[in-house]
């Protein structure tokens, strides 16, 4: 039976809710998974759409029902499933069928399995949104030969979220280029959750508000400039009551942060990169501290709370919700940089407004703002995003109250990573005359490194440098 048009391999929470869209879409597909007994589970639970699947139970009878040249994607675990899955597969297609890796892949891992598939067809494709995006329109961010692409891109296309009706899915490079903007995505992502959580720990800790006080004001936050996913599920995260103790549920929920390795390795490829990301990695750095929680339990035991009382007139929300707004604009002007990097490094050409079109729906860092973005960067892709007038604007209006925020928050010991690192980047980024005058002063003085010298321009300038003896 060869009635599918295309297939998918890894009926978990991503695969089956991706399986129910495409379904649903009118792509008839074939499915299956490695645990035979959720394949039926799934197919039993399909209701109207069971007819538009096949659930297959061996691999022979999956590849059998796909039409060719056929179209698989598959959806495990990223790292080794992905390789084995592959490894299982390969021997039983044709030469021309195609592979599609709809995982959270490291980029890394795409480009080898490109080159290892040879001319033979293979897609890494990074898809954001969670269930609820895979299920009714994810951001679906495209990577490999344009041709592949070309040959599911409809698919792809149909399934995704709308923006205004525009597909919220484009091919962006070869190779690794789509997961790797995935990954910079989930960078963002983890900056902007930081943020949020960030603000909730000074309302929280600092201002004494309860979840629900704070619910509100995110709930009406949402109404405006900070418009966005990330804001709104904060607003019912914040407002949700616990079943067992009748209390707020985030008050019972344990303070460490998981991770699955995505917002780690924006860090790690930013710093190959050289593209300063300082949010991303402040965001990164605070999941790995909140894990530690005996120490943390130890610190304040040896040193006492950090947080003290802050009075309502020195930090208002007003103040706090344009501290976010800065916080938002400076994040994603970083994202956007290490996209451009990697670009200028792998010689992608990716397209960077295409990029903030498609993430302004369906994908988890969705937001009002991204509209905005996108259309900054398609009057000019090169600039950082702080250098857009309507951005600029912005910031002029809402540094001040960033600066506030980070300064209240140390005085009263508040950890605020991610903002802090925000308004240091900002700071660093608008002043002309820094001060790695004095880095080269010292690496010069220990290791004869060189300077270039201000007034006349010559390199290679070495001290020397005064001697303590005779000031000279
Ligand atoms: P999941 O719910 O844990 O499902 C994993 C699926 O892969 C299961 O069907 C499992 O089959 C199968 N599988 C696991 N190991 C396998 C192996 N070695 N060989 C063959 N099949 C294997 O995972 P998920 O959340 O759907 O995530 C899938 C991918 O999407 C991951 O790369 C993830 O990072 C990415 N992603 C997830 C989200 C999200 O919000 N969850 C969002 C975007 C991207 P069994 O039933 O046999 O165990």
């Amino acid at each position: 039976m060869t009635t599918s048009e295309i297939g998918l391999i890894g009926l978990g929470t991503m695969g089956a809710a991706l399986s129910m869209n495409i379904a649903e879409k009118g792509f008839p597909i074939a499915v299956y998974n490695r645990t035979a007994s959720k394949t039926e589970a799934f197919h039993a639970a399909a209701s109207d759409l069971a007819a538009a699947i096949t659930p297959t139970a061996t691999l022979d009878a999956f590849i059998a029902a796909i039409a060719k040249p056929r179209a698989i994607i598959v959806m495990v675990p990223a790292g080794q499933a992905v390789d084995d899955q592959i490894a299982d597969l390969r021997p039983l297609l044709d030469d021309d069928d195609l592979i599609i890796d709809a995982g959270n892949a490291n980029f890394h891992d795409t480009n080898r399995r490109a080159q290892a598939a040879g001319e033979r067809p293979f897609l890494g494709i990074g898809v954001s949104g969670g269930e609820d995006g895979a299920r009714y329109g994810p951001s679906i961010m495209g990577g490999g030969p344009r041709r592949h692409w070309d040959r599911v891109g409809h698919i792809l296309e149909a399934i995704s979220a709308k923006h205004d009706g525009s597909p919220c899915a484009a091919w962006l490079g070869e190779a690794g280029a789509g997961h790797f903007v995935k990954t910079v995505h989930n960078g963002i992502e983890y900056a902007d959750m930081q943020m949020i959580a960030e603000v909730y720990g000074l309302l929280r800790d600092g201002l004494g508000h309860d979840a629900a006080a704070i619910a509100d004001l995110f709930d009406r936050w949402n109404g405006g400039r900070l418009q966005s996913y990330l804001i709104e599920i904060s607003a019912r995260v914040a407002g949700t009551l616990d079943a067992a103790t009748g209390g707020p549920l985030l008050d019972v929920i344990v303070d460490a942060a998981g991770q699955k390795g995505t917002g780690r390795w924006t860090a790690i490829e930013a710093q190959h990169l050289a593209a300063p990301v300082p949010m991303i990695d402040a965001a990164v750095t605070a999941r790995n501290l909140s894990s530690r929680r005996q120490q943390r339990r130890a610190a304040e035991d040896l040193f006492g709370a950090g947080p003290t009382p802050i009075a309502p007139a020195q930090l208002t929300a007003e103040q706090l919700e344009k501290a976010l707004i800065a916080g938002k604009i400076l994040c994603y002007a970083q994202g956007f940089e290490m996209n451009a990097a990697a670009s200028r490094e792998y010689g992608w050409n990716l397209p960077l407004p295409r990029i903030a079109e498609i993430w302004r729906a369906g994908c988890i860092i969705r937001s009002a703002m991204l509209d905005d973005m996108a259309r900054a960067l398609s009057e000019d892709p090169d600039r950082n995003l702080i250098f857009a007038p309507f951005f600029a604007d912005l910031l002029r209006d809402s540094q001040a109250a960033l600066r506030q925020v980070v300064a209240t928050a140390a005085l009263h010991g508040v950890a605020v990573p991610a903002l802090s690192a925000g308004i240091a980047y900002f700071d660093a980024l608008r002043t002309a005359r820094g001060t790695a005058n004095m880095i080269q002063g010292q690496r010069d003085f220990f290791g004869r490194h060189g300077f270039e010298r201000l007034d006349d321009g010559t390199t290679d300038q070495h001290g020397p440098w005064a001697d303590p003896a005779t000031g000279n």
